[in-house]
């Protein structure tokens, strides 16, 4: 069986984060969805809300399974029985994040590799800062996060402001 973890903070999820989600469970079996609960970051969302966002917006996803975690990826991908981390890398920044990371993981454990989606075209600026941006220059988001969640996102980044 072919398992792979998606990890990422998804402060809040986006419809980027979405596609990188059906497209990698097209491809794997089972996707373990990791929610990082990382005490170091500062978020928006708290982590109850952004488990549940995540497990809202792919609840029609039958192989994705949502799960929040404070453990490190590796660790948690080795008790899941993971041989894959799949990330998303949309310009050079992230390229050069996601090549120290995937270098790091490696020298940790070499039995679990890394796979790197490219955003489509429609996501290939959208993050969750230009999201939480939006909402705060009064921009409607409704283009760039899942529908059902529109409103709670709006709601939640005006509180915050
Ligand atoms: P992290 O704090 O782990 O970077 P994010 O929620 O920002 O968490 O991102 C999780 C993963 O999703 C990262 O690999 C990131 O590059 C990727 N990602 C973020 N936004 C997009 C997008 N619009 N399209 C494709 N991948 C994305």
């Amino acid at each position: 069986m072919r398992i792979a973890v998606y990890p990422g903070s998804f402060d809040p999820i986006s419809n980027g984060h979405l596609d990188i989600v059906k497209r990698a469970a097209k491809i794997f079996d089972k996707l373990y969805i990791l929610v990082s609960f990382n005490p170091n970051k500062k978020y928006c969302f708290t982590n109850e809300e952004r488990v549940e966002m995540m497990k809202k917006a792919t609840k029609n996803i039958p192989n994705v399974i949502v799960e929040g975690s404070s453990s490190l990826v590796l660790n948690f991908a080795r008790e899941k029985k993971a041989s894959v981390i799949i990330r998303g890398l949309r310009n050079f920044i992230d390229y050069q994040n996601e090549i120290t990371l995937f270098q790091f993981n490696r020298s940790i454990d070499n039995n679990i590799d890394t796979f790197i989606l490219f955003p489509s075209a429609d996501n290939l600026f959208l993050s969750s800062s230009a999201i939480k941006e939006l909402v705060m220059f009064g921009s409607e988001i409704s283009n760039y996060v899942p529908l059902e969640l529109v409103d709670f996102i709006t709601e939640k980044i005006k509180r915050r402001m």
